[in-house]
């Protein structure tokens, strides 16, 4: 079959790769129709050092179920399928708490050890807790906003959750990316009065609008900060979504904050030490977050796309075939792109 593979820095492939098989009895392997390139994804393609085998990439997909191991009990062959990013077997105890990226027997897809959904099929571990069957058919109009349930929009979703949005609360979205306009989508969604974009490109400025955004601040560092506040009555904002990951969007976050507000994370960490410690400890601000249990956002977000109240697949800009992969990857680099779309 055909996959996507990174091999360093700026240079992923398309090749042919063997054709995935059913290793343990509680994997499934799904035919992937449909599936994406993600921001976090361009974390390798900027850093990634040399690797001989590469990297199988992608770690967002619908798909088609071809054929289950012998302990899978719910996943059936012909189910139409959405794969988090993360695998998780359901049972464990933090799977029942609803973080299912801790999972005892989890893991990600796209890395060394698991290959990714960039490709004609995937091998999905722990297939009946993992993969969650839509009540769809392939060609579905709503694909691309339910494509979103893999990654995106439960990031987005995650960081206003942990970042504690809810009725009346005002709110800034740190990040304009595909995770960062899937959070003001959250954030309407849970119930914010006042939702304020932090980002400077005209398209995306354009979408935050269209998915709830009150307000645009295009500054960056300091004065951004002073420009949040001056809409918040010199307060700060109740709720901080990061979606970036970088130090100074998180400084940045960590500042819009009013005392006793709280910072979602959910842009993957570049740096192994977290900016404005005091601040956040003087303001009393709580930072949490961390990768997002998409999975158990599923039941929650899936019935707001299925009727419409919702649109996350809007953040798709670009529609490629798998051998386009390697210019889909350029095109997000290079910002030409919000969000790239996998036809396979
Ligand atoms: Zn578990």
């Amino acid at each position: 079959m055909r996959a996507a593979v990174m091999y360093v820095a700026g240079d992923v492939r398309i090749e042919r790769v063997p054709d995935p098989s059913i290793v343990e009895p509680t994997d499934a392997l799904v035919r992937v129709t449909h599936a994406c390139i993600c921001g976090s994804d361009l974390w390798p393609y900027r850093t990634m050092e040399h690797l001989d085998s590469g990297r199988r990439m992608g770690h967002e997909a619908i798909g088609i179920v071809d054929d289950v191991g012998a302990d899978v009990r719910t996943t059936r062959p012909g189910d139409v399928v959405v794969m988090p990013f993360a695998f998780s077997d359901g049972t464990c105890v933090f799977c029942h708490q609803g973080l299912h990226t801790a999972c005892l027997s989890g893991g990600f897809f796209g890395t060394l050890d698991v290959a990714g959904a960039q490709a004609e099929a995937v091998r999905v571990p722990q297939a009946d807790g993992t993969l969650f069957a839509l009540p769809i058919g392939r060609d579905d109009a709503l694909m691309a906003s339910l494509l979103t349930l893999s990654d995106v929009m439960g990031t987005g979703h995650h960081a206003a959750v942990v970042a504690r949005v809810g009725p009346g609360k005002t709110v800034a979205v740190v990040g304009d990316g595909a995770v960062g306009l899937c959070g003001v989508i959250a954030a309407r969604r849970l119930g914010a009065v006042q939702i304020i974009m932090l980002g400077r490109h005209e398209d995306r400025i354009a979408l935050a609008r269209e998915f709830g955004a009150t307000d645009i601040v295009s500054e960056r560092g300091d004065e951004a900060v002073a420009r949040v506040r001056e809409l918040t009555g010199g307060l700060g904002v109740d709720a901080v979504l990061e979606c970036v990951g970088l130090a100074q969007s998180t400084e940045t976050a960590i500042n819009v904050a009013r005392p006793g507000g709280a910072v979602g994370r959910v842009g993957v960490p570049q740096d192994e030490t977290m900016p404005a410690s005091q601040p956040a400890f003087y303001n009393n601000v709580t930072v949490g977050g961390g990768p997002a249990p998409v999975r158990a956002y599923i039941d929650e977000l899936l019935p707001d796309i299925l009727e419409g109240r919702i649109e996350p697949g809007h953040v798709f800009d670009r529609f490629i075939g798998l051998g386009e992969v390697p210019d889909g990857y350029k095109a997000m680099n290079e910002r030409e792109s919000i969000k790239v779309l996998i036809v396979v």
